[in-house]
């Protein structure tokens, strides 16, 4: 579970600290390996956050928590969404 508010993970539904309702996924954040021109979901409370793990560079941080976004207009375009970002990652890189 994870608290939206005081961006911890708990085993609770309910936070300790600020007594709000938690998630139940962590929230997630996509990054960007120039190296490997590869976008990378990451979870934000994993502790190799901002590492490629293919190639181990240090990546770009690019959107935070956009699983709200899916959610909202549905799985089938995931893709599309992914794919445009890659093209405006492309050229954020220079590439
Ligand atoms: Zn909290
Ligand atoms: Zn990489």
């Amino acid at each position: 579970m994870w608290c939206r508010n005081c961006n911890i993970e708990l085993k609770d539904k309910k936070c300790l600290i600020c007594g709000r309702d938690t998630v139940e996924d962590v929230p997630v954040e996509i990054d960007w390996c120039c190296n490997c021109q590869v976008p990378v979901l990451q979870e934000i409370s994993q502790a190799d956050k901002g590492i490629c793990p293919r190639c181990g560079r240090k990546m770009k941080y690019m959107s935070a928590d956009i699983r709200p976004v899916f959610l909202k207009r549905g799985c089938c375009l995931r893709y599309c969404l992914v794919a445009g970002l890659m093209n405006v990652l492309k050229s954020r890189c220079g590439l």
